[in-house]
């Protein structure tokens, strides 16, 4: 058990990437918290991953883009636990697609409140705990497209490259106080995000699903989407104690795509 008695707090867990976090860390003895806006979804994901694992798994309701509410999360947690988490994972996160010229303002707002102020709010709320005991793990779920640009991507983009500075800093920051900060940049991963952006293609396409679904997997030289699992493994890595000596560090899971 590679996480017993650690506390872990996952934003996003109600699905995709932030639940196969929460079962891999909960298989591996962590307490968890899974944090999102749907309340169903976050119930039903701590429930099975609760009954499958025997852990405790708390669901909460937050809009990480809201401070206040990011507050309530963390108030909440120590509330129910007594304390802090000791390895937070900054996995919400939002993906739409336009031209850069018709990026609205609110889109624009949208992408940098949830992906980039969220993972900020989060951060700022987890460290001071983790400083004082002198261990903690940030992680912070960020894309390939947080390293390089897309047509159709501004807003992500640019939200993403934001949150690989925010976790370059960070790691400098508390490298000498037994924390280490994190990204993971996944490629194309097989969730709701990435049916959702196949259905907008198809929209403004004519592409079938089907070649919708082969073109992104093309971008891969493995030829293929990345499954939930791989990036939870990643993520374990980085959350326990033989990890401890990445610090800073942008790890791309995606088969390939990039090579930086
Ligand atoms: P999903 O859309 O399947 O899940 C996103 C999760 O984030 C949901 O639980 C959602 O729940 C939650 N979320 C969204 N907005 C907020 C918010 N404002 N506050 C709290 N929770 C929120 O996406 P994935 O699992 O695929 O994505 C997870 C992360 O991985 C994201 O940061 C994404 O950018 C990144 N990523 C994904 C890739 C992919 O191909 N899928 C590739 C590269 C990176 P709810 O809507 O209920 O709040």
């Amino acid at each position: 058990m590679k996480l017993q008695n650690k506390i872990a707090l996952i934003t996003g867990g109600g699905r995709g990437i932030g639940r196969a976090i929460g079962l891999k860390f909960a298989s591996e003895g962590a307490q968890v918290i899974l944090a999102a806006r749907s309340v169903d979804q976050v119930k039903q994901a701590a429930s099975e991953i609760s009954r499958e694992t025997s852990a405790r798994v708390l669901p909460l309701v937050c809009d990480v883009s809201e401070v206040a509410s990011v507050e309530w999360l963390f108030k909440s947690v120590k509330e129910y636990f007594g304390r802090g988490p000791d390895i937070m994972v900054n996995n919400a996160g939002i993906a739409e697609s336009a031209p850069l010229t018709k990026t609205d303002d609110e889109q624009w707002h949208r992408h940098l409140a949830v992906n980039l102020s969220g993972t900020f709010y989060c951060m700022r709320a987890a460290l001071p705990e983790m400083i004082e005991i002198g261990w903690g793990r940030i992680i912070n779920v960020a894309s390939i497209a947080g390293k390089t640009g897309g047509p159709y991507i501004a807003a992500y983009s640019a939200s993403k490259h934001g949150v690989l500075g925010l976790t370059r800093s960070a790691a400098m920051e508390v490298a000498a106080k037994g924390i280490t900060v994190n990204a993971i940049c996944p490629g194309y991963v097989d969730t709701e995000m990435t049916t959702r952006g196949i259905e907008n293609i198809t929209k403004k396409t004519r592409l079938s699903a089907q070649e919708a679904m082969d073109s992104i997997k093309k971008m891969s030289p493995q030829n293929r989407i990345i499954e939930p699992e791989e990036v939870a493994s990643l993520a374990l890595l980085l959350a326990s104690d033989e990890g401890r000596g990445i610090n800073g560090q942008a790890i791309n899971v995606d088969g390939g795509t990039l090579m930086f």
